[in-house]
């Protein structure tokens, strides 16, 4: 019998009320198929910071989902990120997702550790481990990090998130399967043993993709691109093709013994709610602990 399917859904925090709305009813909408936990992503400016905790207290007081709140260690002391650890628990917030995070200058430009902070993410990890009490998920690169020089150096970086207490770690989208199997063999061959769980994104958009993969070191397959070819202007098509697209790739990974997949929902919940029913996965009825 193959393992019970296990899903998580990532979430961004809203710019404005129409993307709340969107929020909102995306949540309601995929909360029945019960995921593990649902994330929701940081981003290290001020406003950034007080959305995600926002997104996640909410999702504490309204809802019986698990959430998992982002953390990058970029433009903070170790103070600052440790009181925004503390606010997290007193949200009831249990588990983190840490990250090193970008250049506030964005993908592509330098990174530069705070003086004052945690420089890299397994001292951020191994902060949040020493504080205890937290669940920690860090992120893994299935076709290296764009800053990272070689295999070797990815590797071990991903060993010291585990070293320091990550207890699973979440791909970077990726849509050639074989190569998240050859990353887990790398991973396995070099003594980890968290689940790598494989991030899902699916095609939305595919120019906004296209666009988003070359920034994030991703490739996008030949193939891809003719499967979308044409269909920028026609909306309904492209989510019917998202969709046989993505199930695909789900199905494969799922037949190769994957039990545990992380969507990159985009806020959207049609696609995601399709592919997890393709899956084999059926609501059910949540109800918040009194
Ligand atoms: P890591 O994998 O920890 O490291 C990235 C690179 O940094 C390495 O390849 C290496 O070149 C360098 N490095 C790391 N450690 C060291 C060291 N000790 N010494 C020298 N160099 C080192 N971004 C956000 O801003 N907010 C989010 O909420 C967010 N969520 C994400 C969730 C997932 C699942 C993923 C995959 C990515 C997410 N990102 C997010 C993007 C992420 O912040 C960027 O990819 C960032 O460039 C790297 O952060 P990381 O934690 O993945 O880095």
């Amino acid at each position: 019998m193959s393992t019970p399917l296990s899903v998580s859904f990532e979430f961004f925090p809203p710019r404005n009320d129409d993307m709340e709305r969107t929020l909102w009813e995306s949540v309601e909408r995929l909360a029945p198929l019960a995921p593990r936990f649902v994330s929701v992503t940081y981003g290290a400016g001020g406003t950034t910071r007080e959305r995600t905790h926002a997104t996640v207290a909410r999702l504490v007081a309204e809802t019986a989902l698990q959430p998992a709140a982002h953390l990058t260690c970029v433009a903070a002391t170790r103070a600052d990120i440790d009181a925004i650890v503390e606010e997290y628990w007193s949200a009831g917030v249990r588990h983190i997702v840490a990250l090193r995070g970008d250049a506030l200058a964005g993908p592509g430009a330098t990174y530069e550790p705070h003086p004052g902070g945690y420089a890299y993410t397994h001292d951020l990890v191994e902060a949040i481990t020493r504080r205890g009490g937290f669940e920690v998920s860090v992120s893994a690169y299935p076709e290296r990090h764009p800053d990272s020089p070689d295999w070797d150096t990815e590797i071990a970086l991903l060993k010291a998130k585990r070293d320091a207490g990550a207890t699973r770690a979440i791909t970077q989208f990726f849509f050639e399967n074989d190569l998240y199997f050859q990353y887990v063999e790398r991973v396995r061959k070099a003594g980890i043993d968290i689940p790598i769980v494989p991030g899902i994104l699916p095609v939305q958009n595919f120019a906004q993709v296209a666009n988003f993969a070359k920034r994030c070191g991703s490739s996008v397959p030949e193939k891809l691109a003719r499967r979308f070819e044409g269909l920028d202007g026609d909306q309904q098509t492209r989510a019917l093709v998202a969709a046989a697209v993505c199930a695909e790739q789900v199905e494969d990974l799922r037949a190769r013994g994957v039990s545990e997949f992380h969507f990159y929902t985009m806020n959207r919940a049609n696609l995601v709610y399709a592919i997890c029913h393709l899956l084999g996965l059926r609501p059910q009825h949540l109800q918040k602990a009194a």
